[in-house]
Formats: C-alpha cells, sequence, structure tokens
C-alpha cells in the first residue's frame, strides 16, 4: 500500500529562515534557543589511550558551558 504517497507535490515552506533548536544548560539550568550557525566542531580527549574525538558543541549564553549536541 502506498497510494497515499502519490499525487502530491504540494509542500510548502510557510516559514523561511534558521531552523531553531533547543537546549537545556546542564550547568546553570537555562532553557536556550540555538541555530545550526552556533553549532561549532571540538575535538576533545577520551580514555586512557587519548583517542580524539569530533563532536558538535554549543556555547551556553548565560555562563559559557560548551554542551555537547547528540
Ligand atoms: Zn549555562
Amino acid at each position: 500500500m502506498r497510494g497515499e504517497l502519490e499525487g502530491g507535490g504540494m509542500i510548502k515552506v510557510l516559514a523561511h529562515g534558521n531552523q531553531h533548536l533547543q537546549e537545556v544548560c546542564p550547568k546553570c539550568g537555562c532553557l536556550f534557543e540555538y541555530s545550526a550557525e552556533d553549532v561549532y566542531e571540538k575535538k576533545i580527549t577520551v580514555g586512557l589511550i587519548a583517542w580524539d574525538v569530533i563532536t558538535k558543541v554549543v556555547k551556553c549564553p548565560e555562563c559559557g558551558l560548551e554542551i555537547t549536541i547528540r
């Protein structure tokens, strides 16, 4: 059954612009909104063998904590 997907093509963008995401800071507890432009990559070292991992982080506007994004 796939008939419900046919005859479409009517998807419309109702609001242009950045996709805003939300995150709660685990340190100060503030809820803030950010866009993809605010996300940057950071290399962190984990484990006993100093494994380098690139993570995406966003900075809390309240306290400056760098929060890892999943
Ligand atoms: Zn914070």
